[in-house]
């Protein structure tokens, strides 16, 4: 019996995916490329190297039994999946930005807009709590040229540092969602597999501890 966990493949979750696998003394042999999946040598685990987008899904459906994804993408989903963990990589915020030249007041300044975003279902849920009619519009990258080339009036991307936004004009004023990667699980685990996950749970918990 193993359990299968799905990682990124590449971007910057894979790295630091590995790393925590890595920590908790769990070794995969990773080194050939394009590889899709891989086995532990000491540890009941099968490696899935996935595009982090279709990580809930496959999670979800029990294709994979667990995956380290970002809270921002299993939100986004809507997939029926245990947060079971917090990570502690991959921290980043999704927020709204405006033009730096506007003068943002709250969500208010939002109304009757034009956003757009990557994550139409987080933003959605924003201006509805917020009670906003705005408008919005999906693209799947480069969202932050979208007011430049006047396709929208404000944007809600990931940030991190904020220098992305800087350099296109922009200026981050509203977080909607504090964000790191987080271990999810799938709805229907067999007990034999969730016993393999209590001792993959507990090696992380103590790599957490360790670096405080
Ligand atoms: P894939 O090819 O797997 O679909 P991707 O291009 O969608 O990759 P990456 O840019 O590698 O994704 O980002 C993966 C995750 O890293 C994000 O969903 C988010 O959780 C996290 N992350 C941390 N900081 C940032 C940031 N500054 N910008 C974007 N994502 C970030
Ligand atoms: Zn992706």
């Amino acid at each position: 019996m193993v359990l299968k966990l799905a990682i990124q493949k590449s971007g910057r979750l894979h790295e630091d995916s590995v790393k925590l696998l890595k920590e908790c003394g769990i070794e995969i042999n990773n080194n050939v490329k394009n590889q899709l999946k891989a086995t532990a040598a000491n540890f009941p685990l099968e490696v899935f190297f996935l595009r982090d987008d279709d990580i809930p899904q496959y999670v979800e459906d029990g294709v994979a039994d667990i995956g380290f994804v970002g809270e921002n993408v299993v939100y986004e989903s809507q997939k029926e999946v245990k947060v079971a963990e917090l990570l502690g990589f991959g921290k980043c915020r999704l927020s709204i930005a405006t033009a730096k030249a506007d003068t943002y007041t709250g969500p208010a300044f939002l109304q009757g807009k034009k956003i757009a975003t990557s994550y139409p279902v987080l933003v959605a849920q924003f201006l509805k709590k917020n009670n906003i009619q705005a408008e919005i519009h999906e693209i799947s990258g480069s969202v932050e040229i979208a007011p430049s080339i006047g396709l929208a009036d404000a944007v809600c991307d990931l940030v991190s540092s904020g220098s992305t936004l800087f350099m296109n004009g922009l200026k981050e004023t509203e977080v909607i969602l504090q964000s790191q990667s987080a271990l999810i699980q799938t709805p229907e685990l067999s007990p034999e597999k969730s016993l393999i996950l209590q001792k993959l749970l507990f090696r992380i918990q103590t790599v957490k501890k360790a670096k405080g």
